[in-house]
């Protein structure tokens, strides 16, 4: 079977996110796909993915877009809870959290997202 250029390219992201638990942000995710395709292709790639419930995203505290794959060790079928996400302040790598937050229901809100930064130093950066 012939695989279409599309289907390739969209492939070669998600290896990325397969070999590594990490997230990525939009401009990390640019340059290390820099020489197999355009910006654009990467934008539309990524939108197609979190669309698709392969990757979501969640916003650094640079208000920069990060990337990650769905883990099975977050459930995200529950409607209630959401997962926290970590940013090393010493050499930037970000990941999800495995824990569970519990979102509170507020009278008269109505919560659609919810973003929970944790920032700190990784396991490697401690040493
Ligand atoms: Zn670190
Ligand atoms: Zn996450």
């Amino acid at each position: 079977m012939k695989i279409s250029r599309k289907t390739k390219t969209l492939k070669i992201v998600l290896d990325l996110f397969d070999k590594r638990d990490n997230a990525y942000s939009v401009v990390e995710l640019v340059s290390i796909f820099s020489k197999k395709m355009n910006k654009t292709t990467v934008y539309r790639i990524l939108d197609r993915l979190e669309d698709s419930g392969l990757l979501h995203s969640f916003l650094d505290k640079d208000g920069l877009k990060r990337y990650a794959k769905e883990s099975s060790i977050i459930n995200t079928s529950q409607k209630n809870t959401d997962h926290p996400h970590f940013v090393c302040d010493d050499c930037g790598i970000s990941t999800c959290l495995p824990l569970e937050v519990n979102i509170p229901s507020i009278p008269n809100f109505k919560i659609n997202n919810s973003e929970h930064l944790y920032t700190g130093q990784c396991h490697d950066c401690q040493a």
